[in-house]
């Protein structure tokens, strides 16, 4: 909320890399009960990486392989900078094991879906990548064996991105192509939702197939939990991933299962702190991402990775300069400090 960076306990807040903006900040560390942390780029490093492409089985690949599936889902993300976007356009450039590299499709009315994923037009094609919840929320369906697959990808800890498509919406009369009956439940515009009514025919948007994107627990981030616990705060994460993920990291790095909020819209992270608020808690928030950005402004205390988007730094009234977690407790710490020594 304040507009100028300013560095309070200089000498130590320097060294431990804290940028505290305003003196009004140290009550709040002091206030302090609860702690939400994000888990994408906060708690886990947010440096995602490509281990598993699976295809749908029996008809709803319509013969799609798992080479299919990357190279559309890549086509799209190349337009996105969320981190799972950038990780699968990377893999889906990846060299072919012949040595040549694959032409990357151009992608036309490519939109960013917060929160949720992507979508964007590939080869004559719509394509949807993202969460269960934005294929539901379009009626695009899901066969039985990829979401059961799915569920036990996901309580390994691991993010499973779905990838839909159907033919695209026709726009201008095409000369060759015409799709048949399934053209006419192609999705609308790009929010059009409940596009759907194509579904059983194969033709119609469906979930082709899946990629699995794999992020790794910052090491120091149980030992944040821990120093964050120590100093009498309750840790929570909030995520907008799947449930059986975000339980996954929570139990690595110490975060009680109660104390977990998962599948939330970057509107529900400041809900989430609002909710907590509207108990009488005095909140802090720790995160990095533009979606974090509104959540970090709601909440009493908004610590900042420095690693993070601009928006979010600019939302936080400490920043932790070098985007480790452990910055956090030892930032609330010396704050607490350096307010016994002004009183
Ligand atoms: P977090 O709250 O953990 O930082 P986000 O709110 O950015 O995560 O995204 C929530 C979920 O939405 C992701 O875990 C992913 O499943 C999906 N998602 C968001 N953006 C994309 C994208 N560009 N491509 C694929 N999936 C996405
Ligand atoms: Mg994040």
């Amino acid at each position: 909320a304040t507009p100028m960076a300013l560095l309070v306990g200089t000498g130590r807040g320097a060294q431990l890399g804290i940028l505290i903006r305003g003196p009004e900040v140290l009550e709040s560390t002091r206030r302090a009960q609860v702690v939400v942390l994000d888990k994408t780029g906060t708690v886990t490093a947010g440096r995602m990486s490509v281990v598993d492409v699976r295809p749908a089985s029996g008809p709803a690949a319509a013969g799609a392989t798992a080479g299919e599936v990357l190279r559309l889902a890549g086509a799209v993300e190349a337009a996105s900078e969320h981190p799972i976007a950038q990780a699968i356009a990377a893999a889906a450039r990846v060299t072919e094991p012949d040595g040549s590299a694959p032409a990357v499709p151009v992608v036309t009315d490519f939109v960013a879906l917060p929160g949720l994923g992507a979508a964007g037009t590939v080869d004559g094609r719509r394509v949807l990548v993202g969460q269960a919840r934005l294929l539901a929320e379009r009626g695009v369906p899901v066969d039985e064996d990829l979401a059961v697959w799915q569920a036990a990808t996901e309580a390994a800890g691991r993010t499973v991105v779905l990838v839909a498509w159907g033919p695209a919406p026709v726009q201008t009369p095409e000369p060759d192509d015409a799709s048949g009956p399934g053209a006419a439940g192609a999705p609308g515009a790009p929010g059009a939702p409940g596009a759907a009514s194509a579904a059983g025919d194969g033709a119609g948007p469906r979930a082709r197939g899946a990629v699995v994107v794999a992020d790794t627990v910052r090491p120091s981030a149980a030992g944040a939990v821990a120093a964050l616990r120590g100093l009498g705060l309750r840790p929570m994460l909030v995520t907008g991933d799947a449930e059986p993920v975000a339980r996954a990291v929570a139990a690595e790095v110490g975060i009680d299962a109660a104390d977990v909020v998962a599948g939330v819209l970057p509107a529900g992270k400041v809900e989430t702190v609002r909710g907590l608020q509207a108990q009488g808690l005095v909140v802090a928030m720790l995160g990095d991402g533009v979606n974090d950005a509104p959540a970090l402004a709601r909440a009493d205390l908004g610590l900042a990775m420095g690693t993070g988007s601009d928006v979010a730094i600019e939302a936080g009234d400490l920043v932790l300069v070098g985007g480790d977690p452990t910055s956090a407790a030892d930032a609330i710490r010396l704050s607490r400090a350096t307010l016994r020594t002004i009183r």
